[in-house]
């Protein structure tokens, strides 16, 4: 099977400023979407802008998003036109001048009709790679969605066709009058840290020891090289 191409450079996802850190190479956008847990769905609801915070899952050049099917949102979002961002915070970049603070990241923008997904099949599918995106391996810790549950939930399926992604690294860049300041620059890295598993209050006793490693839930595991651009 060949591999989906990059994603498709419009006059919607060129990126204008600082174009060079924008790239529309797709194994850089999976990187990204597969690290990150959380994207911001935008989409127009009654001609006013919504955009919603909301959990996903990849599989190949497919993005699933999932909620309740009394969900508004997923409702207003059906067989529309979204704008889907994703975004890891890698550090702040603190300059020697206040204007030229900046933050190091890595994130992505997609843009598509998103189509409700009707095949069962395709519906558990989804499910379960939401499930594994979120916490790799889990899928076969629990127990399956019944069919009831897959009844009440609503999935939206995007094609990663169109969009793009963007990355920052390294240093902040100071006015060439304000590198002999007095002032301290650099960059403070920032990532996000698993804190140990505390069980469930209800969980019976002879489960106790059964408590999953804080490392399984740490992303940078994750992590490829998103590095190509500067
Ligand atoms: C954590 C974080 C904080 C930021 N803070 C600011 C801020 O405070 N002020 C500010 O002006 N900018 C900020 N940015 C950058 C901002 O996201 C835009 O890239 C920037 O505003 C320039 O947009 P543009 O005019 O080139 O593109 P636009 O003309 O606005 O967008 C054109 C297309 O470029 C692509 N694109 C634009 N930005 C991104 C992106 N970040 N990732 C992937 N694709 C993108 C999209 O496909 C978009 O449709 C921040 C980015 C991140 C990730």
């Amino acid at each position: 099977m060949t591999a989906p191409p990059d994603l498709r450079e419009t006059d919607r996802t060129r990126l204008r400023r600082l174009a060079a850190r924008g790239t529309f190479d797709r194994s850089l956008v999976e990187a990204v979407l597969d690290e990150a847990y959380l994207a911001h769905v935008g989409f127009v609801v009654d001609g006013e802008p919504r955009v919603l915070p909301m959990t996903y899952g990849r599989v190949d050049d497919v993005l699933y998003l999932h909620g309740a099917a009394g969900n508004a949102m997923l409702k207003a979002a059906s067989g529309v036109e979204v704008c889907v961002t994703v975004t890891i915070l890698d550090g702040l970049v603190l300059a020697r001048s206040a204007f030229h603070h900046s933050m190091n990241y890595r994130s992505v923008v997609l843009l598509g009709r998103a189509e409700k997904v009707l095949d069962p099949e395709e519906k558990t599918r989804a499910v379960d790679a939401i499930v594994e995106h979120v916490v790799p391996g889990r899928g076969a810790e629990t127990r399956p969605s019944s069919p009831s549950e897959l009844r009440a939930t609503t999935v939206l399926r995007l094609r990663i066709e169109e969009g793009s992604a963007k990355v920052r690294t390294g240093d902040a860049i100071d006015e060439p009058d304000d590198v002999e300041s007095a002032h301290w620059a650099g960059v403070v890295p920032l990532r996000l840290v698993a804190g140990a598993p505390i069980a469930n209050g209800d969980l019976a006793p002879e489960l106790a020891d059964r408590s999953p490693r804080a490392e399984r839930f740490d992303r940078t595991a994750r992590r490829r090289d998103t590095t190509t651009t500067t």
